[in-house]
Order: structure tokens, then C-alpha cells, then sequence
């Protein structure tokens, strides 16, 4: 099975694709995450993306498609979480015929409130919230602010959200694969709902 997860920036893509993964044993695949890898290895790539991350914008598409595809390679299932963030990138991965679109929406009010008790641990890129998805006591001590988690940047991202990512939805909505989930209540809540879809999917 195919997902796409689409939401704006903090909507809870990344959790909710990692519960995913772990409950119907799906692959995985965050371009954030890839994108971020890229950059801890320092490479020549590396650094170019880092100056588009560090301010808010979209990573050059040709570094993002391949490295998607890459991980895609022959892989028959998989949860695409932070890719496509554009019609031209959805338009570039339309013969990978995805099942389902799972729309996280909920209210930029509301996500900047999130935002401040996001964390990330910078061993394994892994994502976690203070108050609602607590990091294990052994790595408090390094858990970090994501440093395009600043107020100015995430403006930014969500600028470029309204402008390149949010015309993704109406693009699946006309091909009727797409799902909307409130995102706004706690994660938990959030994703009994996503796997109901899931679930339901799987049965037809
Ligand atoms: P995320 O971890 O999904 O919040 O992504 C963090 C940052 O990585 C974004 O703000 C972009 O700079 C970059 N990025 C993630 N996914 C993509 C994509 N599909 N295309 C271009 N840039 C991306």
C-alpha cells in the first residue's frame, strides 16, 4: 500500500507516519529526514540544502526527487510523509500510483502553539513533543529545538506552504484518493482516526 501524508509544517505528519510504520509494518519515508541526513554528513549536496532548510524555503527539487526515489527504488508499500510538497513534485511521482492521501488539516493558530514544545533528537532524527509525545529520559540530555523551529523561519514555512503545498490537496482531492483528518485534537486522537482509514482501506 501506498500513503501520502500531506499537512502543513507541525500538523504531526512525521508521528503520525512513524505509528504507521510501526503498526502495519510499512516503510517509512520522510523527505525532512532525508533532507536532514543529507546535511549532518556534511557533503557538497549537504550544504546546498541546509541553506534552504535553515530558511524555511523548499530544497531544489532535483536533490528531494532523488533522493525519494532512491529509497523508493522497487518497493511495493510504503508512507511518503513530506513528499510531494508541490503539484510539480506530485506531477513527477504520478506513476508510482498511490492508493491514499491522508490530509492532516488543522489551523496555523494552532500548530504555532505546538511548535514550542517541539524536539528533535539529533542521533536518530526522531521527533518528539514535551507535552504530548515525551523523549525517554536517556536522551533528554541531548534532544534539541529544530533550528527551523524559530518563530521567523516558520513563517516562512508556512508561506511557502500556502503557496507550493496547499494546492496538493485539491490536486488528489479531483483524483478522489484523498482523506481529511482533523488535526487539531491530541496526537493519539489524531492517529486512532488516520488508522481507522488505513484500516478501512485495507478491507475494500
Ligand atoms: P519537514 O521535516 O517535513 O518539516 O521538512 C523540513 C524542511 O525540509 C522543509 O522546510 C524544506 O526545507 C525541506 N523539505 C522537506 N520535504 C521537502 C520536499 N518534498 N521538497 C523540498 N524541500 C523539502
Amino acid at each position: 500500500m501506498k500513503i501520502i501524508l500531506l499537512g502543513p509544517p507541525g500538523s504531526g505528519k512525521g508521528t503520525i507516519a512513524e505509528k504507521l510504520a510501526k503498526d502495519f509494518k510499512f516503510l517509512n519515508i520522510s523527505a525532512g529526514v532525508l533532507l536532514r541526513e543529507e546535511v549532518k554528513k556534511g557533503t557538497t549536496i549537504g550544504k546546498e540544502i541546509k541553506k534552504y532548510i535553515d530558511k524555511g524555503e523548499l530544497a531544489p527539487y532535483k536533490f528531494v526527487v532523488e533522493m525519494v526515489k532512491l529509497e523508493i527504488h522497487d518497493k511495493k508499500g510504503y508512507i511518503l510523509d513530506g513528499f510531494p510538497r508541490s503539484v510539480e513534485q506530485a506531477k513527477i511521482i504520478e506513476d508510482l500510483n498511490v492508493d491514499l492521501v491522508i490530509y492532516l488539516e488543522i489551523s496555523e493558530e494552532k500548530v504555532i502553539e505546538r511548535f514550542s514544545g517541539r524536539r528533535i533528537d539529533p542521533n536518530t532524527g526522531k521527533s518528539y513533543h514535551l507535552k504530548f509525545i515525551p523523549p525517554p529520559k536517556a536522551i533528554m540530555g541531548r534532544i534539541i529545538t529544530r533550528k527551523d523551529d524559530n518563530p521567523k523561519v516558520v513563517k516562512e514555512r508556512f508561506r511557502i506552504y500556502h503557496k507550493e503545498t496547499a494546492p496538493v490537496v485539491g490536486y488528489y482531492k479531483k483524483k478522489g484518493i484523498l482523506k481529511t483528518v482533523d488535526a487539531a485534537p491530541p496526537p493519539k486522537e489524531v492517529y486512532e482516526a488516520v488508522k481507522k482509514i488505513v484500516k478501512d482501506f485495507q478491507k475494500k
